[in-house]
């Protein structure tokens, strides 16, 4: 039999009743994902809901699922098939699918064996509360995958975050259309939002004692509010007393603006740390991934960068074995990385993903096989690349930002102004803390110093 209790209202509610009512969201993907899976967890408070500690303690399962790379669909699959198990035993238990996922694959997601309940695109989210409930009462099966154009989530601010850094999404969607990205398709077209909302929510994390914050869209040098660019975004930021470090992520080298780089040049609260995706070498392959950029502009624009931001720490994206790709042209890639040399990279096979231009048109020709080549030895280039790069950096003193521990006992974590990962011996200092750190020794990944 239900146990009864009372709800906030002094109503009595069983626990069959109560159960519905708490959440537990798993997050898959970037970190635009989980910048929406607070979002989402915000609206549902909002909504009298309670946040479960584990699936088996949740009423209602949602995933907040990512659909860039085929290994993250195919864990998500089974991940649904895992909980399948967990419904079974908690009997009334909803399992909703949320996010990117739930928007490329609604067709599959609505199979009848799936044992999903509820599906909600990344635009849908202040349905959630009304769309559980239905769910709870009918049985039916509830989706919503409408995407907006003008849906920014300006007005929940997420009010749980933990560690150092806070995520601020401020702007949804791209309408870049590179032809191996779903982002466009599951996410929708591109929309900014209101920078005295962003402004708002940066001093509400300050008052909760976050001292940096990272600014997040799918192409932020788009982002534009009524005459407000994102470099008047980061100037508006870095104003507000408490703000020390703020980073972005990520801009679009086609139309990366002169007044962003000036005032990553300028402001010593804007980190000198750009991520500027390069996807590949070769010009015949940008253009077929419609990235609209040659290579010769793009090595030019990193020069103009390195020259104009002294100690500019510069990271990238790489895709190998696009279709088509020829071993001359993955050649180009490395002779572009060598050329740039990044500090880091992340380094992809490409996955083709369902409704996208690519997957349209090109076929997947290149077989696992020579892509898994190709990624190996550019990810050996690269992490000679890292270290040299790191090696510069030997007798250098930075001011880093505690984040944690490290692996090793008493040894703390942290990330200096360039987002280097710096370990030292435990000075006491607490997470958000800044420590002077002298670099004694490098790894391709690491710096490791001592406090002075
Ligand atoms: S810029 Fe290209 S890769 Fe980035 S989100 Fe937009 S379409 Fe995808």
């Amino acid at each position: 039999m239900d146990k009864a209790t009372t709800n906030g209202n002094g109503q009595l509610v069983t626990d069959k009743q109560t159960r519905h009512k708490s959440v537990f969201v798993e997050t898959y993907g970037c970190q635009m994902n989980e910048y929406d899976s607070e979002i989402v967890r915000e609206i549902l408070r909002r909504n009298d809901f309670t946040l479960a500690e584990s699936v088996d303690s949740a009423g209602v399962i949602l995933l907040n699922t990512c659909a860039i790379r085929e290994g993250a669909h195919d864990k998500i699959r089974s991940r649904i098939g895992e909980l399948r198990h967990i419904k079974k035993q908690n009997k009334g238990t909803i399992l909703g699918v949320l996010g990117c996922m739930a928007q490329n694959l609604k067709k599959e997601l609505l199979e009848d064996n799936t044992g999903v309940d509820l599906i909600a695109g990344p635009d849908s989210y202040k349905a959630l509360p009304v769309m559980i409930d239905r769910v709870h009462n009918t049985g039916e099966r509830e989706f919503k995958l409408t995407l907006s154009e003008y849906e920014t989530y300006a007005d929940v601010f997420p009010t749980n975050r933990h560690g150092t850094n806070a995520w601020i999404a401020v702007m949804r969607g791209c309408d870049n259309y590179c032809t191996f990205c779903v982002v466009p398709m599951t996410r929708g077209r591109e929309r900014s939002r209101d920078p005295y909302n962003v402004i708002e929510e940066v001093k509400q994390l300050t008052g909760h004692g976050f001292k940096q914050v990272t600014l997040l869209g799918q192409n932020v040098n788009s982002y534009k509010f009524k005459g407000f660019d994102f470099a008047k975004l980061i100037t508006a930021v870095s104003r507000i007393d408490g703000i020390e470090r703020i980073r972005f992520t990520s801009p679009h080298p086609k139309d990366f603006p002169e007044s962003l780089l000036e005032v990553v040049a300028t402001n010593p609260k804007a980190c000198k740390h750009i991520h500027l995706p390069l996807q590949a070498g070769s010009n015949r392959v940008l253009d077929a991934m419609n990235r609209t950029y040659t290579r010769e502009y793009f090595v030019e624009l990193a020069e103009r960068m390195r020259a104009l931001i002294p100690g500019l720490v510069l990271t990238t994206d790489v895709i190998v074995g696009f279709p088509t790709e020829t071993e001359d042209e993955f050649q180009e890639t490395l002779a572009v990385m060598h050329e740039v040399k990044f500090d880091s990279a992340f380094m992809f096979k490409y996955s083709e993903r369902k409704e996208t231009m690519a997957s349209r048109t090109m076929p997947d020709d290149i077989s696992d096989e020579i892509k898994t080549d190709r990624i190996v030895r550019l990810v050996d280039q690269q992490r000679q690349i890292s270290y040299q790069r790191n090696q510069l950096h030997l007798g250098d003193t930075f001011n880093v930002m505690v984040e944690g521990y490290g692996k090793k006992p008493k040894q703390l974590l942290g990330r200096n102004d360039g987002n280097k990962i710096v370990v030292f011996p435990d000075t006491g200092a607490k997470p958000g803390d800044f420590v002077n750190v002298k670099i004694e020794e490098v790894t391709p990944n690491t710096l490791i110093g001592v406090a002075v």
